[in-house]
């Protein structure tokens, strides 16, 4: 799969908004939307009209980019939100926050989604006690997704869960923090993700 491995605080930058991508520097000072707050590049600071199709397309952008999903990926997830009954916004939305990559992020377990992805993909998380090294598997209500034993005393992991005070965890997933695990209690509601979002645009941009 093709991998953005440029500045991740530039696609911060680009949608003029924090998506949380480097851990601890996006809660500082340090962090490039608080010091640049306009899109990078030349033209970055020049103010244009933007039309529909750009505001869909810029809402898009960043909510894939926020889950850190493919072009590919991200369609494929929202097809299948498509396909369920009920808002397909919502379902988008709930199908990414459902990820096991989203939910080790969500729990604390990573600095950010990209550092959740590297623990699934090494093997050091489980789902309901199996290994589980895929990052998109999808957790369902009910499952217990916690750090492997052997994986409890890696000293970046052990960083990240200590730094959990600073994230509310959401009420839909319940930590216990001194065991390393959590479990999904519920599914998440719209109300829980608190990062504004307006997913209509990405629905109505794929339904053009
Ligand atoms: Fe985005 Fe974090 Fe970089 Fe700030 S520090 S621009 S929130 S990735």
């Amino acid at each position: 799969m093709a991998r953005y491995r440029g500045s991740v605080c530039r696609l911060c930058r680009r949608e003029t908004q924090k998506l949380y991508l480097k851990g601890d520097r996006c809660y500082g000072d340090k962090c490039a939307v608080e010091r640049r707050a306009f899109p990078p590049g030349q033209h970055g600071q020049r103010r244009g009209k933007t039309s529909d199709y750009g505001l869909q397309l810029r809402e898009k952008q960043k909510v894939k980019r926020m889950y850190g999903l493919a072009e590919k990926q991200f369609k494929l997830t929202y097809q299948r939100a498509a396909r369920m009954r009920g808002v397909t916004g919502h379902n988008l939305l709930m199908l990414l926050e459902l990820r096991l990559d989203n939910v080790a992020y969500r729990l604390g377990f990573a600095g950010s989604r990209a550092q959740a992805r590297h623990w699934v993909r090494h093997g050091h998380l489980t789902i309901n006690g199996k290994r589980v090294d895929v990052p998109s598997a999808r957790v369902k209500m009910g499952d217990v997704v916690a750090v492997h034993e052997k994986s409890q005393k890696i000293p970046q992991l052990r960083e990240a869960m200590e730094a959990v005070a600073r994230r509310t965890i959401p009420g839909w997933l319940e930590l216990e923090q001194d065991q390393f695990r959590g479990k999904v209690k519920a599914l998440p509601t719209r109300e829980e993700l608190t990062i504004p979002m307006q997913e209509q645009l990405v629905v109505e941009l794929y339904s053009r």
